[in-house]
């Protein structure tokens, strides 16, 4: 069966790296592209036959399914519409709040979703291997999360890096909201056992690259993903969308995706 897709943001990065993913692929069809009203290039052809428009709720209402790699506020209010159409979904934005996330947990009740911060099969495996380091080698080994992404990335720390931080604390069967540690700056005291530090580095044209630190008396293990090109998330968000089309109301991830729960 081939899943009708609505792309979100044609524009964007991700929303271009998914439409040439999705071109020569069977089990989907881009039937919908549907973009901000103030998008560059709003009206334009995204695929042969199709062009961008700023009608959600005609875009959701044409396909199986839409992905949605956008913003925070576009994801909530999208969301809504969704939810009244009962729209399966695919969610990478990233940085959600609080609000975001309770609006997408509605849709949940209504329909399949597939939520996730990373797409890619690599970052998805790396999630269970620190959380396996963590859990051998407790905290005495001091655990330490850094990412680098390119300067137009607006959230800090990256989704990915949370994910990474929250597979430690699992591994160290720690709360990660009382073991985090967002950056350092001043006289912020010697580092307390079992605490996680996350730092953010800005700049270029960098995809995404993260590194799980774990410090042992004189050794050092370090886990490390980087992405070289969009089109490992997008090829993921792509399976993901064909894989939740027809299931059961519900939140997924990628780990359901692709079998490794
Ligand atoms: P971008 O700024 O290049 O693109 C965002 C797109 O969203 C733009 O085309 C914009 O016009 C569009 N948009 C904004 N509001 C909209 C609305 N109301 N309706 C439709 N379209 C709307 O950003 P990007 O680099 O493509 O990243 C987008 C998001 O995806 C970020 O949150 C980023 O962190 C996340 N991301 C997630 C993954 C993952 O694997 N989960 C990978 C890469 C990026």
């Amino acid at each position: 069966m081939t899943a009708k897709v609505c792309i979100l943001g044609p524009s964007g990065r991700m929303g271009r790296a998914l439409i040439d993913a999705a071109a020569g692929r069977t089990e989907v069809r881009v039937v919908a592209a549907v973009d901000r009203p103030d998008a560059p290039g709003l009206g334009s052809q995204v695929v042969a036959g199709l062009t961008s428009s700023a009608d959600a709720a005609a875009g959701l209402a044409a396909s199986d399914v839409y992905i949605d790699f956008t913003s925070p506020a576009a994801t909530r209010s999208i969301a809504k519409l969704a939810r009244e159409q009962r729209r399966a979904a695919v969610i990478g934005t990233t940085g959600l709040t609080a609000a975001d996330e309770a609006e997408l947990a509605a849709l949940a009740q209504a329909a399949p979703i597939v939520v996730a911060a990373n797409f890619s099969l690599g970052v998805n495996l790396l999630l269970g291997m620190v959380q396996q380091a963590a859990r051998a080698l407790g905290t005495e080994w001091d655990a330490e999360v850094v990412e680098t992404h390119h300067r137009a990335k607006r959230d800090a720390p990256s989704g990915t890096a949370l994910m990474i931080a929250r597979a430690i604390a699992a591994g160290h069967g720690a709360d990660y909201d009382q073991v985090k540690r967002h950056t350092r700056d001043g006289d912020v005291g010697a580092r307390p056992r079992g605490e996680i530090g996350v730092s953010s580095v800005r700049g270029g044209d960098v995809i995404g690259e993260h590194t799980a630190f774990f410090f042992g008396p004189a050794e050092r293990i370090e886990i490390s993903h980087r992405a070289s090109s969009r089109s490992i998330f997008a090829a993921g968000a792509l399976r993901a969308a064909a894989w939740v089309v027809g299931k059961p109301p519900g939140r997924y991830d990628m780990l359901d995706v692709l079998g490794l729960r």
